[in-house]
């Protein structure tokens, strides 16, 4: 007998919501395996992924969003989904057996490199809580995994989008949004002003953002030691005058009320704070999908 199936109608990834399906597929399935792992601090782990099929990988930049198809515990590697067409192969995952199905979860494509072909995804270890974490704490070269990415320029899945009227930055978020804060802050004009909110474990964690920039200044929260929440210190933040841009990602509520608190209490245009649930405590990716709730992006 197959597992029971979720009674609701299967929900799509969240780049289908972004155009309707065009030749070439925007997005496709690139089979990849580790070729190495590198501890970047005690909580975050760099996966560096190889393959050939990596020729076809178009990173979009900054925070680049991908899925990751892992395999199940005793499997050598994910059982890939048959499937026409851009989304055809998520349609058939949900209609997978459990037993088989490969676990999926979404990342930021870190960085991309070619000859040899690579890209890093740098992944938050936080416990063995959740298959995503579990495996990249013990990842190994050789182990197989499948991406859904990019596979065309501007392919959708990038979310940060400066106006070019902003005079200063906030990004804001916690481990699972520092690779894109670190990619974001890589690419930025210089001269921009830009403030940091970064909630971690603990200072050991620091080191993981690139330091240089003079105009940014990062305040780290470190949660171990009971330090403010990330909306208790951007509420209590003196932040810059002039036209404000905001990027804020990681926990689904700590984000929506930073998000609030800004747009309430600071006065920001809304379209001007772009905020994204990443994880949400208690639930898994899976549960969250179930619900519908995606990244929590929009309103
Ligand atoms: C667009 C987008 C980009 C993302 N980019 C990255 C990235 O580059 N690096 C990264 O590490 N994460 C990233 N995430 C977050 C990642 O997808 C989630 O953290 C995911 O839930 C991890 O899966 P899991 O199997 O480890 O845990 P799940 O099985 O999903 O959850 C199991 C339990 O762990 C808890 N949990 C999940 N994530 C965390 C966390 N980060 N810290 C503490 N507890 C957690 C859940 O609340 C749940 O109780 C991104 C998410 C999105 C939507």
């Amino acid at each position: 007998m197959r597992p029971s199936r979720s009674r609701h109608p299967p929900a799509r990834p969240k780049e289908a919501t972004l155009s309707t399906v065009t030749a070439p597929a925007r997005f496709a399935l690139f089979p990849l395996r580790v070729a190495r792992t590198t501890a970047l601090t005690p909580h975050l782990v760099r996966i560096t992924l190889t393959g050939e099929s990596l020729t076809g990988f178009v990173n979009g930049g900054l925070d680049q969003r991908i899925k990751l198809l892992l395999p199940l515990p005793g499997q050598s590697e994910p059982v890939i989904p048959p499937g026409d067409g851009e989304f055809g192969w998520y349609h058939s995952w949900r209609e997978m057996p459990l037993d088989e199905r490969p676990v999926l979860r979404t990342y930021t494509v870190r960085g991309q490199r070619h000859d040899p072909d690579e890209i890093d995804i740098d992944i938050a270890v936080h416990g063995d809580l959740g298959p995503g974490s579990a495996w990249a704490a013990k990842a190994a070269p050789g182990d197989r995994v499948v991406v859904y990415g990019p596979a065309v320029e501007q392919a959708g899945g990038v979310e940060f989008r400066l106006p070019a009227g902003a005079d200063w930055l906030l990004l804001a978020g916690d481990e699972s949004a520092l690779p894109a804060i670190a990619a974001i802050l890589e690419d930025l004009p210089e001269g921009l002003p830009v403030r940091v909110f970064a909630e971690v474990d603990g200072p050991e964690e620091e080191g993981y953002l690139p330091a240089g920039r003079p105009d940014s200044e990062t305040v780290w929260l470190h949660r171990r030691d009971g330090a403010p929440s990330l909306p208790e210190a951007v509420g209590a933040a003196a932040l810059p005058d002039g036209e404000p841009y905001a990027w804020i990602a990681g926990e689904a509520s700590a984000v929506r009320e930073i998000r609030r608190h800004l747009v309430r209490e600071r006065g920001m245009d809304r379209r001007a704070v772009c905020f994204m649930g990443y994880w949400r405590a208690g639930s898994s990716e899976d549960q969250r999908a179930e619900d519908g709730a995606g990244d929590d992006t929009g309103d």
